[in-house]
């Protein structure tokens, strides 16, 4: 499909439906609010929102991108894989995201069980702070921690005992980058790695593998990324010439990150439209 997009992008954006704390529709509502044009829903590891944002979309006459964030790991460090318009069905792709979701329950259960030897908290603190069927995260288990009085921020707790550092820390399961790289483009859709320049790098070797996997670009403009990070990585793009998107990462009252903070620009949502088979905008 080929689309012509006009005006600011934000292409990362969650829901309550993962860690984001409004529903679809209220994050659309706001991104509306903040004069975006072109948004994209990017739940982890979940398209439960898809519905809701796009009734909300084109009552708002905002250009939506279904997407969602892959929780995919290279040898024991997290990679986010954004994937945009894939097909929702697709049996291999929904399977992976399903047995990362299911995967990340008895993972948090167990990073809370580990905190209740010294900390006055429960599972069930936990699940009062996750929606119905949402993919469950620290972020939710940080919303309980807050809720008992324990911390004061998402951020506190992210510093302290939700760290992977600290001695409560459970990992989960999760497919490498190139197996998520590989299923997106099977289902039709483009995948960006999100914030590839913070802390933890990807080698060389890895990146040259998920180019020749069918890796669609780089998430440059993101809060998160160093300078020295970047310019690293728009090498790579100047010599495949990947796409490279910007945007917020907003969580709703989860993170700062505010609405249209970083942006896309038209023309390279119009290349991801282009690239992309798997479902259409809703425009
Ligand atoms: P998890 O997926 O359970 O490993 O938790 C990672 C999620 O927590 C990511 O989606 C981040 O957006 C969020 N997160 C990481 N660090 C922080 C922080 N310092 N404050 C708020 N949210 C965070
Ligand atoms: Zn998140
Ligand atoms: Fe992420
Ligand atoms: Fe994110």
């Amino acid at each position: 499909m080929s689309l012509k997009i006009a005006g600011p992008a934000d292409l990362h954006l969650h829901s309550d439906c993962s860690d984001g704390t409004e529903p679809p529709a209220e994050v659309v509502r706001r991104a509306h609010e903040a004069g975006l044009s072109t948004i994209a829903l990017t739940d982890h590891d979940t398209v439960a929102g898809w519905d809701e944002a796009a009734r909300a979309s084109r009552a708002a006459g905002l250009v939506l991108l279904p997407g969602a964030e892959v929780s995919a790991k290279h040898r024991g460090m997290s990679v986010h894989v954004l994937a945009y318009l894939f097909d929702p069905d697709h049996t291999a792709l929904s399977r992976t995201m399903a047995r990362v979701r299911d995967d990340r329950v008895g993972r948090a259960e167990r990073i809370t069980r580990n905190l209740a030897r010294d900390l006055p908290v429960t599972w069930d603190d936990v699940l009062a702070q996750c929606a119905d069927d949402a993919t469950i995260g620290r972020p939710h288990i940080a919303d309980a921690l807050i809720a008992r009085g324990i911390v004061a921020s998402r951020e506190e707790a992210f510093a302290g005992p939700l760290h992977p550092a600290s001695p409560y820390y459970v990992s989960h399961a999760a497919p490498t980058p190139v197996e998520v790289v590989e299923e997106v483009g099977r289902a039709g859709g483009v995948s960006i790695i999100a914030h590839p320049a913070g802390r933890g790098a990807l080698p060389d070797g890895e990146i040259r593998s998920l180019i020749d996997a069918g890796l669609g670009g780089f998430e440059l403009g993101h809060r998160e990324n160093t300078p020295a990070g970047t310019a690293r990585l728009q090498r790579y793009v100047d010599e495949h010439d990947l796409i490279v998107t910007g945007s917020s990462d907003y969580h709703g009252a989860g993170k700062p990150n505010r609405l249209g903070e970083n942006t896309t620009d038209p023309a390279m949502v119009e290349r991801i439209i282009r690239a992309a088979t798997g479902s259409d905008p809703v425009v």
